[in-house]
């Protein structure tokens, strides 16, 4: 089992390797310092860019949310399938597709790792089927953890420990990667129809606010040691106005950095960087977000760049998707997880000619090019809420050349381009910045450490796009470009070619990444905790642990806490 990748430019931030000509030795699926040049199979990569397997931060491709959407739009399907091969299942689904389409079709742009950012605790089994079922690639996925009660009971006590052992026990049950928060106390405060607007609201019957969730589960998350930080889907989320609120959920955490590491990730920053008072008067905050990025090291922010599509939102935000049912009139899902999160599905167009939609399309881009360090902002779209994933080649092309920017411009709604910033913007980043962007940036910010590089013991999961970084003016051939982070030319994931020319060649299974938490004392179910899940929920305790062999193929990260 070895290969040999030879003479590709190969970038390689981690490891400090900028488009230089070299050669990539995989024996055992893992990168190696070299093989025996003979007897290795060879892929000719000569003229072309080599990078390491893709990473997704923040995609929504399992669960029951994602098959709740499934369920209410077979539009969405109708358009959009694919047949079955000889190597692969057939499929279907535009935004929000089939696990087997959704692992194909990351394969085919070189993506090799992805991470499915909400599961609701009780909802974790369903959640694990449909990633055992996601073929190509390594996943993992964030149980919500902001609003379920054992959390805000113990933030309310103050009982940081007992709340650190408490997610290390539903960490290790539930098989999860992070600490999800979507719209801290507010998800609370709907289940009795309301939401929370500042980040010192009480939430009702919990006498915590959203601030003290926010610095408790940073705490927390610094306690048990996990390698990535807390996740967070901001307060007031596409609110005109919000930037503030944003702003203040940065600077709420500011003083629990040390050594300049991230300890909070705003998701999806797009939805949260909005000025005016209304949709009339809405304005990008873009300017002010990046601003504050580029002078702090204690954040890390993804785009969810809006693409002018037919999507699919979906977010544990209750009230938020019901606020976008009432100003789309679109059809919509509310659920209700009893005791621990909601969410809402809401279909939705992004209009070129629509001045908020525009507004909110220049946004991402602004962030991404404003903020200065591309460690710091990672290429989403949110999966499929502001666009669906198979739309990364675009984005990398409005990156990379002002050109693709003013093409797009020159369509969108007039008083939206005349308030974008983009026009002002010169900056097109570099394959480097992009390899940043794309895997190796949030490799780093998730903490895995076989991912996103290219340096010996790395997994090797690579992706090879045939364009020539010394023949191709990027900033003039963006179509160029963009059609080849379409369709790779070669991905390999643990040192086998599972794609070439774009197509499947090969069919694997990918394993599930999750964190094995080791506290010192065990957490333990006692007969309280018990006593309490009997008393909160209408099911009973032993419905939540997901055994490890339920997984397909498990990867259980060891992680030791400091309790
Ligand atoms: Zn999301």
């Amino acid at each position: 089992m070895e290969l040999l990748v030879k003479n590709g430019f190969v970038y390689d931030p981690i490891n400090g390797v900028n488009g230089e000509k070299m050669d990539i030795a995989i024996k055992d699926g893992k990168i190696v310092e070299s093989v025996n040049e003979r007897r290795a199979r060879k892929v000719d990569a000569s003229g072309m860019i080599v990078m390491p397997g893709g990473v997704d931060i923040h995609t929504h491709i399992a669960g029951a949310e994602v098959n709740t959407g499934r369920l209410l739009r077979p539009e969405d399907h109708f358009r959009d399938f694919e047949p079955k091969t000889a190597i692969t299942r057939s499929g279907v689904g535009c935004s929000v597709p089939s696990t087997f389409t959704t692992g194909y079709r990351y394969a085919r742009m070189g993506y090799t790792t992805i991470m499915n950012p909400s599961m609701p605790p009780l909802e974790a089994k369903h959640t694990h089927e449909e990633l055992n079922d996601t073929p190509m690639v390594d996943k993992a996925t964030y149980p919500l953890l902001g609003d379920w009660w054992f959390v805000l009971e113990y933030l309310k006590d103050k009982n940081l420990e007992e709340c650190a052992r408490h997610i290390a026990w539903i960490m290790n049950s539930t098989k999860g990667y992070a600490i999800k928060i979507v719209n801290p106390g507010g998800l609370e405060a709907w289940g009795f129809g309301h939401n929370v607007s500042s980040l010192d609201d009480q939430v009702p019957n919990f006498c915590v606010t959203p601030r003290e969730i926010i610095r408790g589960l940073c705490k927390v998350n610094k306690l048990l040691n996990l390698p990535h930080t807390i996740h967070v889907h901001t307060n007031n989320l596409g609110t005109p106005g919000n930037y503030i609120t944003a702003l203040e959920t940065m600077k709420c955490v500011q003083d629990l950095a040390t050594e300049n590491k991230p300890v909070i990730h705003i998701t999806h920053c797009q939805f949260s960087s909005f000025k005016g008072d209304d949709w009339r008067t809405l304005e990008s905050g873009a300017e002010e977000i990046a601003n504050y990025v580029n002078c702090h090291s204690h954040a890390t922010l993804d785009m969810g760049q809006v693409i002018f599509a037919d999507t699919t939102t979906m977010t544990a935000d209750g009230p938020f998707q019901y606020n976008l049912h009432e100003l789309s009139g679109n059809k919509w899902v509310n659920h209700d997880v009893e005791t621990e999160t909601s969410s809402g599905i809401v279909p939705f167009r992004y209009k070129r000619k629509s001045y908020v939609h525009a507004i909110q399309w220049s946004i991402g881009l602004e962030l991404a090019l404003l903020i200065r360090d591309p460690w710091k902002i990672f290429m989403t779209t949110d999966h499929p809420n502001a666009g669906p994933f198979t739309s990364y080649p675009r984005i990398i092309a409005w990156l990379i050349s002002k050109k693709a920017r003013e093409a797009s411009l020159k369509r969108i709604n007039l008083r939206a381009r005349n308030r974008s910033l983009l026009d002002s913007i010169d900056r097109e980043l570099s394959f480097y910045e992009i390899a940043i962007m794309t895997r190796a940036g949030q490799a780093k910010a998730l903490g895995l450490k076989n991912k996103g590089h290219l340096g010996v013991g790395a997994d090797a999961d690579i992706a090879v796009y045939n364009v020539n970084p010394e023949r191709t003016d990027s900033s003039r051939k963006y179509k160029t470009v963009r059609k080849a982070f379409k369709k790779a030319a070669y991905t390999i994931k643990d040192g086998k070619i599972v794609v070439k020319n774009g197509e499947i060649q090969k069919h694997v299974n990918g394993a599930t990444m999750w964190l094995n938490v080791q506290s010192s004392e065990l957490a333990e179910i006692t007969d309280d905790m018990k006593r309490r899940f009997r008393e909160y929920w209408t099911v009973e305790y032993e419905n939540y642990p997901v055994a490890e062999n339920y997984l397909g193929s498990s990867n259980p990260i060891t992680v030791k806490a400091s309790v």
